[in-house]
């Protein structure tokens, strides 16, 4: 189906891409649609009503179960989860280590994946993950891989105060078997080890509108 521009940014654990993605889609006017939040949200749940996220059957039965709605809010797609916005129990230090071993599970992913194609149905998007312009927007010609040296990536999670095993959790997303993180051939890679933010988003929003991107009152 015909959807709207996508500029997909993937990338590891604190590479820095959701501030990146989220002041990207502001200067273009575009939806940011944080895909981490939808995996982060179905692990809050299971581990809320008490369900073995090794347990691939009962992690399958509790999606049959749930209801998923993306929401817009100002300028950003929140994930209600049975009407819920789990805000900020997203990035507690029990989903950040349960968070992994969900996303491995195909039956999550497949139905992930659909809602986030229909992100963009409506309008244009960056939209940030792991598998987004190998699987979710395979097609779109605006793919961006953001990095940053291991060190770097856990001194800027730390100086968030947020309690998170970052390297396992890369581990986990290279290795598994359902849709791994890995640059995708026609993607551009970003060191961002030694940028600012804003020279990230510079470079990116330069990079696009040699594309032929403009921002909408452009
Ligand atoms: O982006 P964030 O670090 O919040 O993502 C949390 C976890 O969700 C990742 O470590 C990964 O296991 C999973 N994820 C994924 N595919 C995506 C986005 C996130 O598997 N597109």
């Amino acid at each position: 189906m015909q959807h709207h521009t996508v500029i997909a940014i993937d990338g590891p654990a604190a590479s820095g891409k959701s501030s990146v993605s989220k002041a990207l889609a502001s200067r273009l006017g575009y939806l940011y649609v944080n895909t981490g939040a939808m995996y982060r949200a179905v692990t809050w749940l299971a581990l809320r009503l008490g369900v073995d996220v090794g347990d691939a059957a009962a992690v399958e039965h509790l999606m049959q179960q749930a209801a998923f709605e993306c929401v817009k809010r100002d300028g950003s797609s929140s994930f209600l989860v049975n009407g819920e916005d789990p805000a900020d129990a997203l990035v507690s230090p029990e989903v950040n280590a349960a968070v992994s071993q969900i996303a491995t599970l195909q039956e999550v992913r497949r139905r992930l994946v659909s809602l986030q194609r229909d992100c963009a149905l409506n309008q244009p998007l960056v939209m940030e993950g792991r598998d987004i312009g190998t699987v979710v927007f395979p097609e779109t010609p605006y793919k961006f891989y953001v990095d940053a040296s291991a060190e770097v990536r856990a001194a800027r999670r730390a100086g968030q105060g947020l309690e998170d095993s970052v390297n396992q959790r890369d581990a986990m997303d290279k290795t598994r078997k359902e849709s791994p993180l890995l640059i995708a051939s026609d993607a551009q890679r970003i060191d961002t080890s030694h940028m600012s933010l804003n020279e990230v988003v510079d470079e990116i929003f330069s990079r696009l509108q040699a594309a032929g991107i403009r921002p909408p009152s452009a």
